[in-house]
């Protein structure tokens, strides 16, 4: 279950969240718990975080180690706060911030390579959905496709995919459960077809898109979801903590 706190939260206010989210991941046996905070607050949820089973996160990096990139933080940077994830290619960097599909890819083979897990985000537009039968398909397949290329046979272990379908983030609009695993199914056959079962059956992929505490239930009971990327309702304590207890549940549930 991952926290993306986007362009949230002061230092005190992480400090706060993350004392009080510590006790409530620590109860949740069988659930990884992932905290995406913004650069400023990031060592200091690190910090809190060290040896306990929430993962610090960032939200974003650049693949070069360092050099002339005015704003960017490198992975040496992000290891060195002792950050273990990092989201990769999140919709709002491709979209405003014009990363393309080989920016993305760069940057998650510089992830893997660090052996920090990254979180790589895939999704289509309202309009690429309707544009053709298949519309979503022929945008995610493609985002897929040009991450896998740039790796070196990596295990599945190692990656996390995260569908999100850009017309339900931030806009309280979920897909249904049935459309989060049909591109997710489609996600995995796909890696299966690139890298075998046992790869594919290794990678995490989770959904992302307006997922709150009264509908996560029903998103994670779909055979191939293995979880969520939350924003909105990972803002407040209490909802990402009821985020985490629910997917505890489905953990129990599936033995
Ligand atoms: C996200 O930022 O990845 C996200 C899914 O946001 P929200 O939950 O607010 O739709």
């Amino acid at each position: 279950m991952a926290a993306n706190w986007k362009m949230n939260k002061t230092v005190r206010e992480a400090q706060e969240y993350t004392a009080a989210l510590l006790p409530r991941a620590a109860d949740a046996e069988g659930v990884e718990v992932a905290v995406f905070a913004p650069f400023t607050c990031l060592s200091e949820v690190a910090r809190m975080a060290e040896d306990s089973p929430i993962i610090a996160g960032a939200q974003n990096l650049y693949f070069e180690d360092s050099g002339a990139f005015t704003g960017e933080v490198s992975v040496p940077m992000l290891q060195d706060v002792g950050v273990g994830a990092a989201i990769v290619g999140h919709s709002e960097r491709r979209e405003l911030f014009c990363e393309d599909d080989d920016v993305v890819a760069r940057k998650a083979a510089r992830v893997v390579e660090a052996r920090i897990l990254p979180v790589i985000c895939v999704g289509e537009t309202k309009e690429e959905r309707e544009a053709s039968p298949d519309g979503m398909w022929e945008k995610v397949s493609g985002q897929v496709r040009r991450v896998m290329e740039e790796l070196d046979n990596p295990g599945g272990g190692s990656l996390v995919f995260a569908y999100e379908p850009i017309w339900a983030i931030g806009t309280g609009e979920t897909a249904t459960p049935e459309d989060a695993q049909d591109a997710i199914g489609r996600i995995r056959d796909l890696l299966k077809e690139i890298g075998g079962d046992d790869f594919a059956e290794g990678v995490r992929i989770l959904y992302g898109g307006s997922v709150k505490p009264d509908n996560v239930g029903e998103i994670m009971a779909q055979r191939d979801v293995d979880g969520a990327l939350v924003g909105g309702a990972s803002l407040e304590l209490e909802s990402f903590a009821q985020l985490v207890e629910a997917a505890q549940r489905t953990v129990r549930s599936d033995g």
